[in-house]
């Protein structure tokens, strides 16, 4: 072989050695792209489905704070599915409910709804926010001026629901109630479950007593009523929704609650406790129904006030009596259940 021929050898092995390099280069590049595609594809598909994850709660909160508010209502059809539907309007709309209150306790339930001001009373039914309903249950008691003085300090009404307390001091407390633009209820006369749940007679026997009893202090005719241990109380001798049909056909309306202060089950609350519950208790409802009692022995019910006042404003809720411009009464058992 000449030194030309060599040389020729030498170049064509060398080109076919570039030939090789570009071709394992171009199949680098190509792994890597693909490499980098394969990654890419499920981080953007992530981000999309995070997206798409944030809308789908942002619904079901809408739905849920809606379902709360009354404008919607879950329904069971005849094949046991439940959906939601649009609420027609009805007197009654759903809320969520929790019954706290323990059958032990015998006597101590209040009511009391608030509005913030009597300028926000008159504009009630155009106010879309949070609202909470104050309820103050067993008084009227030496605790029921406290609780009116730290209400009017904060310019905000509330409902108190009474039993039948016939007494000089507390008729002319529960006249003062009215007479301060706070609701008044009938919590039952006697707020003995033995008794006034035994039958349908001694029920509306009871209820003409407690009826009476504050039309004569009060001069109002009262038609809100709560019953004692709510209307999903199990401590009734006969069913409960003979005592709702006997409410709904003489015109009463009854309201229970969705937030209780456990401030009657019988265990000791100091006012931290009790505001603390009542406060985290609200924040999950639009609509918050706070179950507390002014019977004498609730200082700390007293005490917790202001805290709850303050905290609850801080998260956007105004206060409101339970008065007839309020439609969606939270009932544990419906009145609308009831023919
Ligand atoms: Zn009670």
């Amino acid at each position: 072989m000449s030194i030309d021929e060599k040389s020729t050898s030498v170049e064509r092995q060398l080109s076919g050695t570039d030939e090789r390099r570009k071709r394992i280069n171009r199949m680098k590049k190509t792994i890597i792209i693909t490499c980098i595609v394969l990654v890419l594809i499920p981080i953007i598909v992530c981000f999309f489905l995070l997206i798409r994850v944030n809308q789908l709660e942002k619904d079901i909160d809408n739905l849920l704070s809606m379902k709360e508010s009354g404008k919607i209502v879950s329904q069971v059809d005849s094949a046991g599915e439940r959906y939601l539907v649009l609420s027609a309007g009805t007197e009654e709309k759903s809320e969520p409910e929790s019954e706290k209150e323990t059958e032990s306790e015998t006597a101590m339930e209040t009511t009391t709804a608030t509005k913030e001001t009597v300028e926000e009373t008159t504009t009630a039914d155009t106010y879309t926010g949070r609202r909470a309903y104050l309820t103050f249950d067993d008084g009227p008691s030496v605790n029921t001026i406290p609780i009116l003085d730290t209400l009017d300090r904060y310019g905000i009404k509330g409902t108190f629901f009474v039993i039948g307390k016939a007494d000089e001091q507390s008729m002319q407390l529960m006249k003062e109630i009215v007479n301060r633009g706070h609701s008044l209820g009938l919590h039952s006369f006697s707020h003995d479950y033995g008794t006034l749940y035994a039958s349908l007679q001694n029920f509306s026997a009871d209820l003409t007593s407690i009826h009476d009893l504050v039309k004569n202090a009060t001069g109002k005719d009262v038609k809100l009523f709560r019953f004692p241990g709510g209307s999903s109380t199990t401590t009734t001798a006969v069913d409960i929704r003979e005592f709702i049909k006997y409410l709904n056909d003489n015109h009463y309306r009854y309201v229970d609650w969705n937030v209780s202060s456990q401030d009657a089950t019988g265990k000791a609350m100091t006012a931290e406790q009790i505001a603390s519950v009542v406060v985290s208790e609200s924040l999950g409802c639009n609509n918050a129904y706070i179950l507390m009692h002014d019977a004498g022995g609730k200082e700390s019910t007293v005490q917790a006030l202001p805290a709850i006042i303050e905290q609850l404003q801080a998260n956007g809720f105004r206060f409101y009596p339970i008065d007839d411009s309020v439609d969606n009464l939270c009932q544990h058992v419906k009145s609308t259940s009831v023919q």
